[in-house]
Order: C-alpha cells, then structure tokens, then sequence
C-alpha cells in the first residue's frame, strides 16, 4: 500500500510526513527483525511503508495504531490480517501490553509526540522485547547522550533507568513526502531487566522535572528546600560535588538520588 495512488493529502497537525525510501524503511524493519513467532505493534502507520515489509515476516500477532481513521480505513482494505487499533498512542493503555506475550515496538514516530510517546512505552511495558523508533535527529540525539552532554536531559536520564539505546543511523529530510525541516534518527531499545527497574518511578520522575527545569543552576540550590545529611553524604560518596549541575549526574544516580528524596 504505497503513497502516491491514494492521494491522502498529509494533515501536520498529525505528523504526517510519510517516507517514501525503500531502502530506508527495510532498515527500519530489518533493526526490529521481525519473526514469525513475534509480536509486533507499529504506531503510526500511516500509509504503510513500514508495516508492508512487516508484513511480509508473517509476525505471529500483528497490530497498528493510527489515529487517523482515514489512513486506518485503507490500511484495514490492504492488510486483513492486520488488527488495526484506531486510537490515540499517546492514551493508550501501554500497560494492557503485560498481560500478553513479549512484544516489539516499531514506528516512524509524529515529530510532536515522539518524546513522550518513548518515555511512557519504555516506563510502562515490562514485556517490551525491544522497540525501534524514528525521531526528530535531536531527539536521538537526547536519547543517546552521556552524562555531561549538552544533549543530555530528562529525557535521557528518564529512558536509560528502563532501557539501554543505540544510535542507528541518521535520515534526511529528502526521504519523505512532505519533507520535514529537520533531519531524523533511528534509535533502538532494549530493555534493561525489570528487576533493575526504579521502585518508585514517580520519585524519579520527580525529581528529574525539579532538576531540569533549572539546568543552569547548582544541584545544591535546586535541592536547597529537600537538603539533609543523607544527601550530603550521598554526594560524598559519589565524590559529585553539590555544586555541580544536573547534566552531571548518570541516570543510575539520578535513581539513587530519588530514593532519598
Ligand atoms: N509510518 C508511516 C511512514 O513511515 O510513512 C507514517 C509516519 S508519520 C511520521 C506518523 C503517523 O502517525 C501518521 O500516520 C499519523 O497519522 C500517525 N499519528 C499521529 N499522531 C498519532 C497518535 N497520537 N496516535 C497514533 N497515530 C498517530
């Protein structure tokens, strides 16, 4: 089910910049190896550049979320076999997935909600096998950074107490129909054990908001009001000086952090 024949006339307000690259699509699909036995969700399929070579893999269950009911209304004519969830990713129970086999996760995400979509999927499905996602190149970028980047962020400290990530490679405007104004990345996640996952997701969210809203201010005075000697000997023990900035501190330290707080 390919582009041009259809007419569909891209909607931004929904993301729609649909890629048009063979070569690139089969990248994407071949990163998250679909296989006969497994589970695969694609959110966004749009026209289908991607879930047509998905397809073809034969995955054992294999389901679509597309919030545009036109696009759905064709992608459910071309791909029977196909279950075709018509709704909001970003409202969608991500937890429902637990119940069921270990899954993959694939998509060319909509610019506007790609962060957030990744950091609920990453925090919420225990079952994720791994996910691969097409994103604005900056926010690879954040995804991929390390500790003290001008790249790193909530973001990353966020994804990386769930998930390792991995850069994969870097797409160009060219490759779409309409042409986006910035370049794309595709990055790649494999859980990390959900034993090693925080015990209090909401402290860590927490405190990551309340630290990154000030990323030019000294951790010391961010966290002036929660100051105690646990904390000051944390820091010690670190050898992280209290003056130093958020940018600063691994996600591993983030997630100790928010245990004392
Ligand atoms: N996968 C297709 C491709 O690569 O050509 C389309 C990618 S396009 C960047 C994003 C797709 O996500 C569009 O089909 C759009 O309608 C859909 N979409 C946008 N917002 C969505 C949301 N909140 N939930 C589900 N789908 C959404």
């Amino acid at each position: 089910m390919h582009g041009e024949a259809y007419h569909h006339k891209a909607k931004k307000s929904l993301g729609q910049n649909f890629l048009t690259d063979q070569n690139i699509c089969r990248r994407i699909v071949d990163a998250i190896a679909p296989g006969p036995t497994d589970t695969i969700i694609e959110i966004g399929p749009g026209q289908g550049a991607l879930t047509g070579f998905i397809a073809q893999a034969h995955p054992a269950r294999f389901s679509v979320i597309e919030l545009d009911d036109g696009l759905a209304d064709r992608l459910e004519g071309a791909y029977p076999d196909i279950e075709v969830i018509r709704a909001d990713a970003l409202r969608f129970p991500w937890e429902s997935l637990n119940a069921g086999e270990r899954c993959k996760i694939v998509g060319n995400l909509p610019y506007n909600v790609g962060s957030k979509l990744i950091w609920d999927i990453v925090s919420r499905v225990q079952t994720l096998d791994r996910a691969v996602f097409m994103v604005q190149h900056e926010v690879a970028l954040r995804l991929t950074a390390e500790p003290g980047c001008k790249a790193y962020g909530g973001l990353t400290a966020w994804v990386r107490n769930f998930a390792d990530t991995r850069y994969l490679f870097k797409v160009p405007p060219t490759v779409f129909r309409p042409q986006p104004k910035v370049d794309s990345a595709v990055v790649a996640f494999v859980p990390r054990p959900v034993g090693e996952w925080p015990r209090s997701p909401q402290a860590l969210d927490r405190l990551i908001k309340m630290l990154f809203q000030k990323r030019r201010k000294q951790l010391s005075n961010i966290l002036k009001p929660l100051w105690s000697q646990e904390i000051e000997n944390w820091f010690a023990s670190q050898g992280i000086s209290p003056m130093a900035r958020p940018e600063t501190l691994s996600p591993q330290q983030f997630l100790e952090l928010s245990a004392l707080i």
